[in-house]
């Protein structure tokens, strides 16, 4: 294994990016395999040289920020799924308005009648039937 850390040293690696890449790869396999596609059969060759590439990059410093990228875009992406899946969730016992001057979503609890509602972002005081 000795050769193998000689050959990795001032590489970068693996990362979250490369990881999710290769994950893609393999789906875009199957999916070529079963839709008997060129094209994707292509895409799938293209993801995986861009994975070996980043993985033997010596570029260490652009690859970080390439991953750093990713996951800036991934967290977000997460977080607004977790906050749909909350608001699903709470579906039954709250109900969401949009404050009608500057946009910011107001969750108020369901069934309290007509409600005044003031937004905590700009004050702004709404009526609303909950
Ligand atoms: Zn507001």
């Amino acid at each position: 294994m000795n050769w193998l850390k000689k050959f990795m040293a001032g590489r970068y690696g693996t990362d979250q990016l490369s990881l999710t890449l290769l994950i893609v790869a393999i789906f875009i396999s199957i999916l070529s395999r079963l839709l008997n596609s060129q094209i994707l059969n292509i895409l799938y060759l293209v993801t995986i040289v861009i994975v070996i590439y980043r993985i033997f990059s010596k570029n260490v410093s652009k690859r970080y920020q390439e991953n750093m990228k990713f996951l800036n875009i991934w967290h977000s992406i997460k977080g607004k799924i977790n906050g749909k899946v909350k608001q699903i969730k709470g579906l039954k016992d709250y109900k969401y308005f949009k404050c009608v001057n500057c946009k910011q979503k107001l969750r108020v609890p369901r069934k309290k009648g007509k409600i005044s509602i003031t937004c905590p972002k700009c004050g702004t005081v709404m009526i609303k039937k909950s």
